[in-house]
């Protein structure tokens, strides 16, 4: 697996997405100063954990690499396929935007989203310089934020599709992504060509695969290079939070993305 380690804060990153100019980075739960439910590296404001300690822990996971925290942009995630073009880093938290996904070419603003099971997918286009940050849980994936997210960088910075390096984070899999009628029912809709490959049957229980469902979003932008890191949330609540997997009673694992 590849991880780095800064100052006891371990943090994933894409081996297709290793450049120089480039930081990008899945924090773990290890390496914070909450307690449980949060324990330890809860990087999520809005889940009953003190606001000083979600301070201390947002600046340890950016001191591990590198960046200020003044540097941060940041979103209200709010499970919709709405693109943010980020000029600059986030001035106060009365101005955040409620969207889940964001873009940018500027150097020194770091993109920031926090997660437990979602999908966090990252972007970057080498030709232009030019990165991105989306959310994706089963409702921003039948949504297609990553196909959103592949236009908007069209759009802003003429970004060809095929010269987008893409990763796929640390979320629920497969495995431990059970879900009911209603959400197999947007899937359907979502994907007519391909529900078939992404629901399937085990256990007595249908199961879908966000990692698929983003991999053929992102395809069906024209994307060809996608790295998915397959670990499941769910498979390993001691290195990650999972919603799912601690019945809502936890944290917030953070992603960042930015040029240096
Ligand atoms: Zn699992």
């Amino acid at each position: 697996m590849p991880f780095r380690e800064k100052n006891g804060i371990p943090y994933y990153y894409f081996s297709s997405l290793d450049f120089p100019e480039l930081t990008q980075a899945a924090f773990t739960r290890r390496g914070g100063v909450s307690p449980a439910p949060w324990g330890t590296l809860n990087l999520g404001g809005a889940v009953g954990d003190a606001p000083e300690r979600v301070a201390e822990n947002r600046q340890r996971a950016f001191r591990a690499v590198g960046h200020s925290f003044d540097s941060m942009y940041a979103v209200w995630q709010v499970h919709s396929a709405k693109v943010v073009q980020v000029t600059a880093p986030l001035t106060s938290p009365e101005n955040i935007l409620k969207a889940d996904a964001m873009v940018t070419d500027k150097v020194g603003v770091s993109l920031f989203m926090r997660f437990a099971d979602c999908v966090p997918v990252l972007f970057y286009d080498p030709i232009h310089a030019a990165i991105g940050l989306a959310h994706a849980g089963w409702q921003g994936t039948v949504r297609k934020v990553a196909t959103a997210t592949v236009e908007a960088m069209q759009e802003y910075y003429g970004t060809k599709p095929e010269d987008i390096l893409t990763g796929i984070g640390p979320s629920i899999g497969p495995d431990h992504y059970e879900v009911g009628p209603d959400v197999i029912a947007e899937v359907e809709c979502a994907f007519p060509d391909d529900a078939s490959a992404l629901l399937f049957s085990r256990d007595g229980a249908v199961k879908l695969d966000l990692w698929k469902a983003n991999q053929l979003a992102l395809e069906q932008a024209g994307v060809t290079q996608v790295e998915i890191a397959g670990i499941c949330t769910a498979c390993h609540v001691e290195d990650w939070f999972s919603h799912r997997a601690e019945n809502g009673r936890t944290g917030r694992f953070g992603a960042l993305i930015g040029l240096v």
